[in-house]
Order: structure tokens, then C-alpha cells, then sequence
């Protein structure tokens, strides 16, 4: 049976067979890239991306989807809805088969470019931005470091929680971001608060859902169809300054300490190459409130959760001069949220608020129960207190300048071939000086 279901994901090819790649042909993820002063949508396969603009030239997909192929971003392919993402990946998979004829062979050759040495750019137009807080473990943990005594507030197993973010700022993965400049504590009672760079600059690890079907104004989207709104999965860094949010944060919740910059990772997943990678919700306690009725579905409890397993590297300047590899800070899955991606669909549109194509979701710092799992520097570090040891003998409470984050992302299950979110990375710049 596995050998079966790896021979129907042969490619003619080559890098798309290799096991270790992230781009084997049940992934296809899409994406954007420079095409000489246009930009032109694609799907990564292998060490390539195959020109979905050029594929449309050259008569190589269904007539239905040529406009949408040809745009400059996703969205209006997303607006043609799940049966047109099926017919795509359907004709992709049949091109790029071990099987395919010679001539339809040679005319895909033609348009697949090695993905080295192209620029990859946000493939998708997003209207709003909204960050969730699914992940029971990073929520009780940073609970935890300012309120020892309550670290999990009564509302976390009931509700999700979630605030407003910024799509203005949302990055591609690869531009450098600079480091914010903010409003802090005053560091003596009654004093006036110091404004100036961050000195607690840190990542969030977590996933960005794209939604790719729209809900109208005061329909809320029942659990049991909130898959048919979802459209792909990426990697997302909710780059977080710690100590302006701490300052701002009360009554209304994150702003500047969250606005100044997020960055996503360059391919969209499509849900169904997710398909084969889905897991049961993280089980609750039996002690545990049962999610309201419109939070809850036979199917979303048996087979909600996505498996994707997550990995953070840090690379500093000195790892860079010395050629070092970036070093891992951390390793946890999304399996373990507490929401899964269709209750945080049903729950933000279950006031009538409007979710309209290309809107991002993201789920929230992605921490495992353990440390080693831990998907921000506030946890790994308890806010700064306890310094990470990196093994050229420098130290980490929070990101230093020059600094780049790397998030990594993948699935791996016996019988299906493994497929990768490929990376989210950006460096981080010393501040603007012109205040
Ligand atoms: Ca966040």
C-alpha cells in the first residue's frame, strides 16, 4: 500500500523524487516570483517552480483557469472556489506524472525554473490579519511568568482568543525587518516612560491559514463547512517587542509591539496536500468545558488538528562569519493547539463578521508541552531572565541585531511522502534613528 501511494507521486522530475525534498509532487504548494518586470504565480516542485503564467500560455490548463493563473497574485484563483483548486492541482499532477506523454512533457520543461536564484514574493493580497492564541501550552506558560498564581485565565477553554493585527506590515520571507522603536515601562514608579529601540525583540512561531472562499456580512460560517473556506497553510513569524506590548497591552490589547512587522514563508500549501497529515484534536481534560455547540463537530474532534512539525534556528552574525549552521531553539507541532484551523474559522465569523478572500489567520505562538518546545524567546528565556547558552559562547534573553530567524515546517507520515513548508526567515536591522 505505501509503496503504492509513493509510485502515484512519481515525477518525471528527478529532484521531485527525492525523499528529502520539500516539494514532492503530492505537495505542490503555490507561489510568486519575479518574472523578468511581471510577477507570475507558480508551484514549487523538486528543486523548481513551474510557471503557472507560462503554463496558461502554452495551452497546458483548462481554459476556466487561465485569467486566474495569469494574475499577479492567488486571490483570484482562491475566488473560483475548491472544485477550481482541485482542477488545478489535478492538471499540475497530470503534467508533472512519471506518466505524462512525451509532448506535454516537453512543453511543462519549458516552463519550470530552478527555484534558486529567482525572487519569491508574497503571493497572496491580504485585507486583514487576524492573530489567534490556539496554543494551551504557550498560553499557560506565559501565564505563568506574570501570573504565577492564575497562569490560565477562566475564558482560554471556552473561547478563542484573538485580536486585530496588522496586514500592512506582513512581510515575504528574506526582507530584513528593523527593529522597533517604541514606548516601555517606566523604570521607576511615577516616571516617565523611556522611548526608544526594543530591547526585548522577539519571534513567534506559528502557521497562517489563507482563507480562499469569503462569508457575507452577518453569515456566520457553521463549523462543518469552515473547511471549504480554508485555502493553504504557511509558516508566520508574529515578530513581538516585549517590552512596548507589555506596556501598551492593557485595556485593549497588542499594538505597536505587534504592528511593526510579521513575516510569512513564500509557498501557500494547499489544504488538501494536508489531507493525508490530519490528527485528532489535542485531547482536553476530563475536566474540561466542552467546546458550544457551534465550536463543535463529530469530524473536526476526530480529525481537525493538522500534524505539521515545527522547527526554530537562530543564526547570528558570528555563526554566519564562522559558516556555522543555524541552531535550533526549538521543535513542536501543530498538532498540539488547543483550536483547531475550522473552530477559529466558525468562532470569528460567528458574530456576522466578514472573513473575504485572501484574509490570513494565524494561529498563535505554536509551543508543545515542553520547554524544548517552546515557540518564542519569552518562554524559552522566561522573558529574558534566563539567557539562552548558543554554542559559540554567545548568549540570547531576546534577538540582537543581525540576528535572522528561520522557521521551518514539515510533514512526515509512513506511506505518503514527506512534504515541507519550506523556510520564513528574515534578519533583523538596528533601529531608524530619526526620532
Ligand atoms: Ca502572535
Amino acid at each position: 500500500m505505501a509503496k503504492r501511494t509513493l509510485s502515484a507521486h512519481r515525477s518525471w522530475l528527478t529532484s521531485a523524487n527525492d525523499p528529502a525534498t520539500d516539494f514532492p509532487l503530492s505537495h505542490l504548494p503555490y507561489g510568486a516570483f519575479e518574472a523578468g518586470n511581471e510577477r507570475h504565480l507558480c508551484v514549487a516542485i523538486g528543486t523548481h517552480l513551474l510557471d503557472l503564467h507560462q503554463c496558461a500560455s502554452a495551452n497546458l490548463l483548462p481554459r476556466s483557469l487561465v485569467a486566474a493563473c495569469q494574475a499577479p497574485v492567488l486571490n483570484p484563483l482562491m475566488a473560483l472556489g475548491p472544485r477550481a483548486w482541485a482542477l488545478l492541482r489535478e492538471t499540475i499532477t497530470t503534467l508533472l506524472h512519471a506518466s505524462a506523454p512525451p509532448d506535454r512533457r516537453q512543453a511543462t520543461e519549458a516552463a519550470l525554473h530552478s527555484i534558486t536564484g529567482t525572487t519569491l514574493l508574497r503571493p497572496v493580497e491580504i485585507p486583514n490579519y487576524t492573530d489567534f492564541y490556539a496554543s494551551i501550552h504557550h498560553a499557560t506558560r506565559v501565564g505563568a511568568i506574570f501570573r504565577p498564581d492564575q497562569p490560565l485565565l477562566p475564558n482560554y477553554k471556552h473561547v478563542p482568543i484573538g485580536y486585530h493585527g496588522r496586514a500592512s506590515s506582513i512581510l515575504p520571507s528574506g526582507i530584513p525587518i528593523f527593529r522597533p522603536v517604541g514606548q516601555t515601562r517606566p523604570t521607576t514608579p511615577g516616571g516617565m516612560p523611556p522611548f526608544g529601540p526594543t530591547k526585548s525583540l522577539d519571534y513567534e512561531l506559528e502557521l497562517a491559514f489563507y482563507i480562499g472562499q469569503p462569508n457575507s456580512l452577518g453569515m456566520p460560517i457553521p463549523i462543518g463547512k469552515a473547511h471549504q473556506h480554508l485555502f493553504g497553510v504557511s509558516l508566520l513569524n508574529d515578530w513581538s517587542a516585549r517590552d512596548i506590548q507589555s506596556w501598551e497591552y492593557q485595556p485593549l490589547g497588542p499594538f505597536l509591539g505587534k504592528s511593526f512587522a510579521t513575516t510569512v514563508s513564500p509557498w501557500v500549501t494547499p489544504i488538501a496536500a494536508l489531507e493525508p497529515f490530519r490528527a485528532p484534536t489535542s485531547p482536553r481534560e476530563k475536566s474540561d468545558p466542552k467546546p458550544l455547540p457551534y465550536l463543535r463537530s463529530a469530524i473536526d474532534q476526530k480529525q481537525g488538528s493538522l500534524d505539521v512539525q515545527l522547527e526554530v534556528f537562530l543564526l547570528t552574525p558570528t555563526m554566519r562569519r564562522n559558516k556555522l549552521d543555524p541552531f535550533l531553539l526549538s521543535r513542536s507541532s501543530a498538532k498540539d493547539l488547543f483550536w483547531t484551523p475550522a473552530q477559529l474559522i466558525a468562532h470569528h465569523s460567528s458574530n456576522g463578521c466578514n472573513l473575504p478572500i485572501g484574509d490570513l489567520i494565524a494561529t498563535g505562538t505554536i509551543s508543545g508541552p515542553k520547554l524544548t518546545s517552546a515557540g518564542c524567546l519569552l518562554e524559552l528565556t522566561h522573558n529574558g531572565t534566563q539567557p539562552l547558552a548558543l554554542p559559540t559562547g554567545e548568549t540570547r534573553g531576546f534577538l540582537a541585531d543581525g540576528d535572522e530567524v528561520i522557521l521551518r515546517g514539515f510533514c512526515a507520515r509512513p506511506g505518503h511522502p514527506r512534504i515541507g513548508l519550506g523556510e520564513c526567515r528574515a534578519a533583523i536591522l538596528p533601529a531608524h534613528r530619526s526620532h
